[in-house]
């Protein structure tokens, strides 16, 4: 596609909506551009791997992939970076003190570098369970310390920046434009008490770049630099990474609401700083609405974690959360609850047993083979334009679930047209029907309550309809004892059955 060119233009593509997605920036929904030929360069803030992801980080994941799976959808290339970050997240707002990493070292007696090692698999081990496409890159952020210093230097050169006792720090004041993303009354900030105080900091929205060694302290992970030994700043290593890996401007930078006030606004000022060029650094800002669980704050810090490998071990499979979340806009606040998380289950596992029924699906990635692959059946074209619009609204997957709900229940859609449909729904909402099976499910989950006359009763019937050569009806009665989670044996006395487990 030529440079600039417009979504809805593509040759050889029969698009019909253009993707809009809400930009943060400046708060409204936009028409999505990507800036170079068909690639999109997408950034997403990754974890600070000081400890397991708790199910609300892997809202941030699950929302950037469902990104990722728009652009694919709507024929686009994606070039996705998450980092990681193994240094500069320090404790303290206002980034004194010891880096979360250390902390953890020394709670767990471990190296920091076993404690990232050990966090960081942890971290990829979440994503695959929850059929996260890997990301291109996994920049580490202790690989780039010295990228990292120079870019402050640049900053130092083109006076954005002041030295402290306590390092390096960026000088907002330099930044007209300070704050836009966040909406941040900097005035406000400036008389705020929500910030700590940090001896010498000219003003509250300053930042560290570079967090220098208090007297006598040796930190766990350390750097020399002009600024003497220390470590590197949060924001800092996203902008460097990132621009690394995409390029100075890159099209999409994602992560949750909470990186929006703080983060995301500092990334924005050091780098556009850095650039100079008077052009917005990256063009759009999404940012996931958090994940609540009720009363019970869900915060690596807090000590309060519940991971999904917690769900796993009450029965929960991985993709119900991830469907539990897709029920939800990712700009809307979302309630965790148990309940919830039972009826997404209940909801995946009639899904896959409905799609399974259907037999082996096309390969569908884009809105153009979804219709394709719906050949002559105008119904199922139609509910995949309808998919499209869906997803096109800045990512409505509540919609894209309810339409795939209605599409098994159609009697008008022909075999061909609803295996493009289910596809279709595979393929944007990441939920692998067609490879999923109900066993899968059943085995992730509790056992079910079963009602043991009920189960008689069928055994009965199944053994009846043997007696009388009935085979059709002894094995549909025997798939239905399967979907109990009942395993029928036939030995020498007669039929037996176990529950599955
Ligand atoms: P962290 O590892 O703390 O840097 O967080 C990783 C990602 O999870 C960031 O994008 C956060 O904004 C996001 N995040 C943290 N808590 C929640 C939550 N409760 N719900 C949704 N996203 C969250
Ligand atoms: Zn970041």
């Amino acid at each position: 596609m030529p440079r600039g060119r417009h979504l809805t233009l593509q040759t050889g593509s029969i698009q019909r909506v253009t993707l809009r997605l809400f930009n943060s920036l400046g708060r409204r929904v936009e028409d999505f551009t990507p800036a170079t030929d068909g690639v999109v360069r997408l950034y997403s803030c990754g974890p600070t791997v000081y400890s397991y992801a708790h199910i609300g980080n892997l809202r941030a994941y699950t929302f950037a992939d469902t990104l990722r799976r728009a652009l694919l959808w709507k024929g686009l290339r994606v070039e996705h970076v998450i980092n990681i970050t193994d240094v500069g997240h320090a404790v303290a707002e206002a980034e004194l003190g010891e880096d979360k990493l250390e902390v953890a070292a020394a709670r767990e007696r471990r190296s920091v570098e076993e404690i990232a090692a050990m966090y960081t698999e942890a971290f990829f081990t979440d994503l695959a369970s929850l059929n996260i496409l890997p990301a291109h890159h996994y920049p580490r952020a202790t690989q780039y310390v010295e990228q990292m210093i120079a870019f402050a230097e640049r900053l130092v050169e083109r006076g954005f920046t002041y030295e402290i006792e306590s390092g390096l720090y960026f000088d907002t004041s330099k930044d007209p434009t300070y704050g836009q993303l966040g909406l941040i009354d900097v005035s406000g900030q400036l008389e705020g008490a929500r910030v700590e105080e940090v001896p010498g900091r000219q003003a509250k929205t300053d930042f560290a770049l570079w967090r220098a060694e208090a007297p006598g302290q040796l930190r766990a992970m350390r750097w020399n630099s002009p600024w003497g030994w220390g470590a590197p700043g949060w924001h800092l290593e996203c902008s460097v990474m990132s621009m690394l890996l995409l390029g100075e401007h890159f099209d999409i930078h994602t992560g949750g609401v909470d990186h929006r006030q703080l983060h995301h606004v500092n990334e924005i000022a050091q780098s556009e700083a850095y650039l100079g060029d008077g052009q917005p650094w990256v063009k759009f800002w999404l940012h996931n609405e958090f994940l609540q669980l009720g009363s019970a704050k869900i915060s690596k810090s807090s000590g309060h974690i519940l991971t999904v490998s917690d769900l796993a071990k009450q029965g929960f499979h991985p993709l119900a959360y991830r469907l539990f979340l897709l029920g939800g806009h990712y700009r809307a606040q979302l309630e965790f609850t148990l309940a919830g998380l039972d009826s997404a289950q209940s909801t995946l596992r009639r899904l896959v047993r409905r799609t399974s029924a259907l037999g082996e699906l096309p390969l569908v990635t884009t809105a153009d083979e979804a219709r394709a692959a719906a050949g002559d059946d105008a119904a199922a074209v139609a509910v995949i334009d309808q998919i499209d619009d869906a997803i096109s609204a800045d990512l409505n997957t509540p919609r894209v679930l309810a339409l795939l709900q209605d599409s098994l229940r159609d009697q008008t859609l022909s075999e061909a047209g609803q295996r493009a449909v289910v596809a279709a729904c595979a393929a944007v909402l990441g939920l692998p029907f067609g490879q999923l099976t109900p066993a899968d499910l059943e085995q992730a989950s509790d056992l079910p309550e079963v009602d043991e006359a009920a189960v008689e009763q069928l055994v009965a019937d199944r053994e009846a309809a043997r007696v009388a050569r009935d085979w059709a009806r002894a094995d549909a009665l025997r798939a239905e004892l399967t979907e109990l989670g009942i395993q029928v044996t036939d030995t020498a006395d007669g039929p037996t059955w176990t529950r599955l487990g």
